[in-house]
């Protein structure tokens, strides 16, 4: 898996294959390697295929760029281009973007018969006019460069069916808006039309509302991030002397403050009874203790008034401490978010902030 990919939203079960794409383009994909497609792909592609409009709030990284080419080769393998006639076209306010957008339409397309032009400025424009002479599936493009064409004649818009606007947000701020209004307007034979973009300004949102045919709507959380500041180290250590770990690590490490993590409930009150024995000041929140029990000892822990919180992902969820110099994973969390989530609460605001992992000698070697 790429780094900064964005797969765990919902952790997406659904395989490619069940998504109904044809059989040529599941074997590119699995020529690719990819099995479960990524949350966006999972809700969009069965839309597209569906022939719906589609507003797609998911910036770079997640994903997207596949979201839209699957079904799209799936739908424009049913017919053929006429000269000069583009079917689709996707719009991208860049020249880099639009040339990973053509290299997703080869690799996935590699076992169909599709034709593509490419209309950007620095392509070398000979072969791309006998593309589009000939006709083309597939024009991916930037709005200058389009118009520009579309002026001299060299293309006609009438005949594109699929349309789609990606990062329409960038669009907006490289003042492409007014370029998009009006090939909009050239393309009187549109059937589906998807916009994605990262944030929805106002801007693009009445776009959409203006062009797009009642849009479903998809949005997927931003890829995570994680706190800069902050210093990961691993800890290998067996199972069993996890607790006294944790006890030997604040000695050694001086953490006078810090969350523990633990994957499991009862991990959290045996940590934390431990903690106490040793004559620590600690307390625990996890779920089985009710909210008013929670918010006291988070309340407790934000004053200072404990200096080690023992804790689960649910319970410390919307934790808003600002400058916890450590926090401590009892185990490696079971899902990559989790561990995002977790830094997260050291290391802000700027400050240094250290996370220290245990991990079984076995998952680190
Ligand atoms: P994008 O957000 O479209 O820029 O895609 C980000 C990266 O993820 C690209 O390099 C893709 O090759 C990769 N990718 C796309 N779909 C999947 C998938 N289902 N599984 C694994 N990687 C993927």
């Amino acid at each position: 898996q790429r780094q900064g990919l964005f797969l765990t939203d919902n952790h997406p079960t659904v395989t490619f294959a069940e998504l109904g794409l044809r059989e040529e383009i599941q074997q590119a994909i699995a020529d690719a390697g990819y099995v479960h497609p990524t949350p966006i792909q999972a809700q969009a592609i069965p839309v597209v295929l569906d022939g719906k409009d589609v507003v797609g709030i998911a910036q770079t990284g997640t994903g997207k760029t596949a979201g839209f080419t699957l079904p799209m080769l799936h739908r424009l393998a049913a017919g053929r281009a006429r000269a000069r006639m583009p079917r689709s076209l996707i719009l991208s306010p860049t020249r880099e973007l639009a040339t990973q957008i053509s290299a997703s339409f080869e690799t996935y397309g590699k076992h169909l018969n599709l034709t593509m032009a490419l209309l950007i400025g620095g392509v070398g424009m000979g072969d791309q006019e006998k593309l589009l002479e000939k006709g083309v599936d597939v024009l991916i493009a930037t709005p200058g460069r389009l118009l520009d064409w579309f002026d001299r004649g060299k293309i006609l818009m009438t005949s594109v069916e699929m349309f789609v606007i990606d990062e329409a947000d960038r669009m907006l701020d490289m003042g492409f808006i007014p370029d998009v209004e009006r090939i909009f307007q050239l393309m009187t034979k549109r059937g589906q039309t998807l916009l994605f973009s990262a944030t929805m300004p106002k801007e693009v949102r009445r776009l959409a509302d203006k062009f797009l045919n009642s849009p479903v709507e998809i949005e997927v959380a931003r890829p995570s991030t994680r706190a800069e500041k902050v210093v990961d180290v691993v800890v290998p250590i067996s199972a069993v002397e996890r607790r006294v770990a944790v006890d030997r690590l604040l000695d050694i490490e001086k953490i006078s403050n810090a969350i523990i993590f633990c994957n499991r409930k009862r991990d959290v009150s045996m940590v934390n009874k431990f903690l106490q024995r040793q004559g620590r000041n600690a307390q625990d929140i996890h779920g089985d203790l009710d909210q008013s029990q929670r918010q006291a000892t988070l309340d407790a822990f934000k004053a200072g008034k404990v200096d080690y919180l023992v804790a689960t992902d649910v319970a410390a969820r919307g934790l808003d401490i600002v400058d916890l110099p450590a926090v401590i994973n009892l185990d490696v969390p079971y899902h990559p978010d989790d561990y995002v989530h977790r830094i997260g609460r050291t290391g802000r605001a700027g400050k240094e902030g250290r996370a220290f992992t245990l991990a079984d000698r076995k998952s680190v070697m």
